[in-house]
């Protein structure tokens, strides 16, 4: 018997329009870090996010650099941020010179604690002139809250929300409201371009300076002129065309990965010790990967038993981010806050989310976690 296929936690889907697009771009000969698809993907994230200014880049690690740069932080500057992340969310912060900060996240669930931010800021002599948000898992902050938090303490908001493409809260798409808003394409993102990113603002004139920086802040002259730099950052007009057919199917995406959500809780639910993290009232997940939490105690096995259980059948799963302080390269960092991150990861387990994944995919996923439960 051969072993079953391998399968991953979130591995890209393409619709077979990409293909056909790409074909194009090779038609027209528009090889290049700007054309027709990277404007066209732009207008198409704009009209998905409904925030008005984007442009294309290479990642959304660059995006995040881009915002920091123009905001301007350096050394002596904090920037406050959710400990789990993704170091993408993150090390920007370190290419600035400035100093990251870590708070905790909700207890149950993934997004930064802002009854514990609001205290801190309140706390703190000096409020930091960046706060970091992190839309964890396609779920989404309170940005009405954030946004009243802003206008108080006079700090910018930046919404990471990498991973929470077609996510909504109160009818407002991730990032709506932040001064600046990351997205990421990488390749297991909900949708993907091979690797990419973008950054979005109502700000036009902030989004123009970042495609300037983007293009190594190439002054407007015949030779090649330059008061500044800048860096390579934009996305290639071959990804884009990737990215244009992606999201003409981003919908459907939203849909399999809350659909396959579902199909988990149905299966799993009843296990002992198992708990999945809810929507509150007013958001719309788009649940690019579903986790459960094990409580080990109750369950009789712990995440690490189940990550291996799963590996010996050829399924991928992983633990949740590790929180930033507990890096070693944070060791040093101050860190805000109890233990809600540090026990959400001693229990939390990405489980296989792709949306391409059939039920007989997902069934395969739960015989062998409720085989482990006994
Ligand atoms: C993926 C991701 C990023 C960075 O995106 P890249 O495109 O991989 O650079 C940033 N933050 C979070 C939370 C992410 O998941």
């Amino acid at each position: 018997m051969s072993p079953p296929s391998r399968l991953y936690l979130s591995p890209p889907h393409m619709s077979g329009r990409e293909q056909t697009l790409v074909s194009e771009v090779f038609a027209s000969n528009w090889i290049a870090p700007i054309g027709p698809m990277v404007d066209a993907f732009e207008a198409g994230l704009a009209k998905t996010t409904g925030i008005d200014h984007v442009v294309a880049l290479s990642s959304g690690t660059a995006a995040l650099h881009l915002a920091l740069r123009m905001i301007g932080i350096g050394p002596g500057d904090e920037v406050w941020g959710s400990t789990m992340t993704f170091i993408g969310g993150v090390a920007p912060i370190l290419y600035m010179g400035a100093t990251p900060v870590f708070l905790d996240v909700e207890e149950d669930g993934f997004l930064l604690d802002l009854d514990l931010l609001e205290r801190a800021l309140s706390d703190c002599p000096k409020p930091p002139r960046v706060v970091v948000t992190t839309d964890l898992y396609g779920h989404v902050i309170d940005g009405q809250r954030m946004r009243n938090l802003a206008d108080r303490f006079g700090f910018l908001w930046i919404s990471d929300a990498a991973e929470a493409l077609g996510a909504y809260r109160d009818g407002a798409h991730a990032g709506t409201g932040a001064a600046f808003s990351i997205l990421s394409f990488n390749g297991n993102k909900i949708i993907t371009t091979s690797g990419g990113g973008a950054l979005a603002s109502e700000n036009g004139e902030a989004i123009a300076q970042a495609r300037f920086l983007a293009t190594q802040a190439r002054e407007p002259a015949a030779h090649y002129e330059h008061k500044t730099y800048g860096y390579n950052y934009r996305l290639s007009n071959v990804c884009a065309a990737i990215g244009v057919g992606q999201l003409e199917v981003l919908a459907d995406r939203v849909a399999a990965r809350r659909a396959i959500h579902k199909a988990y809780r149905a299966r799993l639910e009843g296990l002992p010790g198992i708990g999945f993290v809810g929507e509150p009232d007013g958001m719309v997940a788009n649940r690019w990967l579903t986790t459960i939490a094990i409580d080990a105690d109750m369950a009789g096995f712990d995440r690490a038993a189940a990550q291996n259980a799963l590996e010996r059948e050829n399924i991928e799963s992983r633990p949740l981010w590790k929180p930033m302080h507990l890096q070693p390269l944070f060791q040093d960092a101050q860190a805000i806050g109890g233990d809600a991150a540090v026990k959400a990861f001693d229990r939390g387990l990405c489980l296989p989310s792709g949306s391409a994944m059939a039920e007989a995919d997902i069934d395969r996923v739960c015989r062998i976690l409720r085989e482990l439960a006994g």
